[in-house]
């Protein structure tokens, strides 16, 4: 299978489905990250300032990502907590379609708001998850949306379907026990962002803890899946 992962922020990838991600490059699976943002507004430190952060963002990004078995990046070049569900982002999104003609694509679930009773879910990753959907259908396999992605050589193209990460009505699990240690390998080298690097993997074991019925503990990644 071809797996586009696209989302709006780097670390994104590795917090929402690293596990899974790690799972399926394991099994032969292709996959490619679309990473919209640079990032560059993610720290409060005072010396910081967004074209340093976004530079060490890529760098963290790329090691994120090789952790998991992943080489294939893009990164656009979208501002951080800025993002709109635009014709901009849904024809960069539909021409990416096109180009790399994937089977799944894996993005963030733009019906999430809030995650659980805890927190607000960040517009960037609402945003993203809908100009995703909106790229898909109808655009990346309708000739007259977008005609000079056609007139560009960019074939209509559309994917077979769509997990939304972090979701809040999920239907499908990806079992994750063996690469939970994988994910954690790829969170810490998001420095920039980890602030408490020894608590990660008690966090990532309770997100996806499930006891079955024989007294056995796995581990499975949520997500919600839409057939096209
Ligand atoms: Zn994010």
């Amino acid at each position: 299978m071809n797996i586009l992962v696209i989302v709006a922020h780097p670390d994104d990838p590795e917090f929402f489905a690293g596990a899974s991600i790690a799972h399926w490059v394991k099994r032969g699976h292709t996959v490619r990250y679309v990473i919209v943002t640079g990032g560059d507004k993610g720290s409060d430190a005072p010396d910081m300032t967004p074209q340093k952060l976004k530079a060490m963002r890529v760098i963290e990004q790329r090691e994120a990502a090789a952790a998991l078995g992943v080489t294939d990046i893009a990164f656009w070049d979208y501002i951080d907590g800025e993002l709109a569900n635009d014709l901009l982002l849904r024809r960069d999104i539909a021409r990416e379609i096109r180009r790399s003609k994937p089977d799944i694509v894996v993005t963030t679930d733009p019906q999430t708001l809030h995650h659980g009773s805890r927190g607000i879910n960040h517009n960037d990753h609402r945003m993203i998850g809908m100009a995703v959907c909106d790229a898909i259908f109808p655009a990346s396999n309708n000739r007259m949306y977008f005609p000079e992605l056609l007139g560009a050589g960019f074939e209509m193209h559309y994917p077979k379907e769509i997990y939304f990460a972090g979701p809040t009505a999920p239907n499908f699990w990806v079992e994750v026990s063996a690469e939970i240690e994988t994910k954690v390998a790829a969170i810490r080298q998001h420095v920039s962002q980890v602030k408490d690097p020894s608590g990660i993997e008690a966090r990532m074991r309770a997100n996806t803890f499930r006891l079955l019925a024989d007294g056995r503990v796995e581990y499975r990644a949520a997500f919600r899946r839409v057939m096209l």
